[in-house]
């Protein structure tokens, strides 16, 4: 070994750091080692156009991370000592449909009502009933984000042995469209909240995805989006100052090929060009589940197959940053200023159809964009008067009419910012300066959890969720035949976004090392 750690990360993605940096905290000898030469995974800012605009290159809203205690109760200084701020507009979320109508989703609920009146006065009712149970939801979501996942058999025993629990297992199975056509009336109310569904690359018509409405409309309303003062990247920024801190090292450029086991234990890391790096008590992987057979020594074949045999979704994404001369003018009119902006059809069976459309590998008839230009909320990510766009629509990775992704990908971006132009009156060639995108062929290369473009590692269904994510054996951080071997990656649990669920493996370590995580961080 050439150099000896306690602690060896592979990968600095966000949840890899958030696991680092509590084991720093707790004491321990870190390293961070980086394929990239920049860190951060899928929470980074970076200068990908012109001088002076900053772009997130994959995630900019970070919602579901604002009720982990590492955020919540600050436990490891992030806010406090490391310079994290969070900027949390009202309007974390507007539909606009092409004919210039538009439906905003506020924090505040008697907000929300009054846009839903525009449409539906029952469907205005009908959202405080949705808004009420989601807020009853929240508490048992939120307990089972941020720590390593109960038993799925016992849940759903204990689901089964109450009417509200059985209610609630009933939500579960439910598709998206299905729970909000037994809810709302109007088509409009049903295609905006489809639309978040989208969001976790899935068709509303997909079975067990109902229950994301709770959970989205919970957390809107509790915690809103947050968006970090700075970049997304800010967050990777203020974890690495936390590691560096506690006398953690964070390295960029090195390419980790394999988990050194000896005696069935991880000891170390192996990289690509020969370097070892020695870890006394714990590995953390981002190991994508289709490429642990190979990373890790020595591992059960039943192990390595089951692995192998997670399913990623067929929906890909691609996403195009733009930075612009002047900030946007929607054709609806200037009050469309939210994080997300979903652009949509008038008739929600195109928003169905164009879903349906992916699971043939073919390209959308109308496409699915959403978009943020959060210069909005943020002046520091662009030059006086100027602005940024990051607009994403959803593509399949292998494309049935067998074009590459790397020579066909600006002849769909053009028509991406075409179709953006019935909605935007300036995303024309004059307006744009300069643009990046990123097919989903482009994000696989940027992070190995990106797999085939799934921006959350590997589908997200039923038989790959919660301790079954991404398989029954893997569920809970731990690698069988590969003790102190601890995976993160939003192929784990609870799944592809900015969650900070790195915590949960740094739980179980701590639990291994005989640390008590309580004590871990300011708690001291
Ligand atoms: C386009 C896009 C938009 C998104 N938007 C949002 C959003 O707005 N809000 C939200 O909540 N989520 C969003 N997400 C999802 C979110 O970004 C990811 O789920 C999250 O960043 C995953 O974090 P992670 O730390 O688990 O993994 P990653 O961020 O993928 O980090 C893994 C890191 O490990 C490194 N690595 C892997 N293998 C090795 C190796 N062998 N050697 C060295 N380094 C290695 C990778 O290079 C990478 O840096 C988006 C994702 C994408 C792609």
């Amino acid at each position: 070994m050439t150099q000896d750690f306690d602690v060896v990360a592979i990968g600095s993605g966000h949840n890899g750091l958030v696991a680092a940096a509590y084991l720093a905290a707790a004491g321990k000898k870190v390293l961070v080692l980086e394929r990239n030469e920049w860190f951060g995974g899928g929470v980074v800012t970076r200068s990908l156009t012109v001088p002076g605009f900053l772009h997130d290159q994959h995630s900019m809203a970070h919602i579901f991370i604002q009720a982990n205690p590492l955020l919540k109760n600050d436990e490891l200084g992030l806010k406090a000592k490391f310079g994290l701020r969070y900027a949390f507009p009202e309007l974390p979320m507007m539909s606009v449909f092409e004919d210039g109508q538009t439906l905003g989703l506020y924090r505040d609920r008697d907000r929300t009502c009054a846009e839903i009146a525009k449409f539906s006065q029952k469907d205005a009712e009908a959202y405080r009933w949705l808004a009420d149970k989601a807020a009853g939801y929240l508490p048992m979501v939120t307990a089972s984000l941020y720590t390593t996942p109960a038993p799925l058999g016992a849940t759903y025993a204990l689901m089964d042995q109450s009417r509200e629990g059985r209610e609630l297992w009933r939500y579960m199975q439910m598709s998206s469209h299905d729970l909000l056509c037994s809810i709302f009336e109007n088509d409009r109310v049903r295609m905006h909240f489809a639309r978040v569904a989208g969001e976790n690359l899935v068709s509303p018509d997909e079975k067990s995805t109902g229950f994301g409405a709770f959970v989205f409309v919970g957390f809107l309303e509790a915690f809103g989006i947050g968006v970090p003062v700075g970049g997304s990247g800010r967050l990777t920024d203020a974890l690495i100052a936390c590691i560096q801190s506690h006398g953690g090292q964070v390295l960029g450029g090195v390419d980790v090929a394999t988990v050194i086991s000896k005696g069935g234990r991880a000891a170390g890391v192996r990289a690509v060009d020969g370097r070892e790096f020695g870890a006394k008590d714990a590995v953390i992987g981002a190991i994508h589940p289709h490429d642990l057979g190979t990373m890790v020594e020595g591992l059960p074949p039943e192990i390595v197959a089951t692995a192998e045999a997670t399913q990623i979704s067929e929906i890909g994404c691609i996403t195009v940053h733009a930075a612009l001369e002047a900030p946007l003018k929607f054709r609806a009119g200037e009050h469309v200023r939210a994080v997300m902006i979903e652009l949509l059809p008038v008739d929600y069976d195109t928003l169905r159809k164009s879903f349906d459309r992916l699971r043939y590998r073919e390209l959308v008839d109308y496409p699915l964009i959403g978009l943020g230009s959060l210069t909005m909320f943020d002046a520091s990510r662009a030059p006086p008067g100027k602005a940024t766009m990051h607009a994403w629509d959803y593509v399949p990775y292998d494309r049935a009419d067998g074009k590459s992704w790397d020579t066909a990908k600006d002849e769909y971006v053009a028509r991406m910012l075409e179709h953006m132009g019935r909605f935007i009156e300036n995303v024309g060639p004059n307006d744009v300066i300069a643009y990046h995108s990123d097919s989903p062929v482009d994000m696989e290369r940027t992070s190995s959890s990106f797999r085939r473009g799934d921006l959350h590692g590997i589908a997200s269904t039923t038989y790959q969720y919660g301790a079954h994510r991404p398989t029954p054996d893997l569920g809970q951080n731990v690698v069988p035949g590969c003790e102190r071997l601890y995976l993160v990656g939003p192929f784990q649990h609870p799944g592809g976004g900015v969650f900070g669920a790195g915590r949960a493996a740094a739980i179980k370590i701590c639990d291994d090392l005989k640390i008590d995580f309580e004590k871990v961080g300011v708690r001291q």
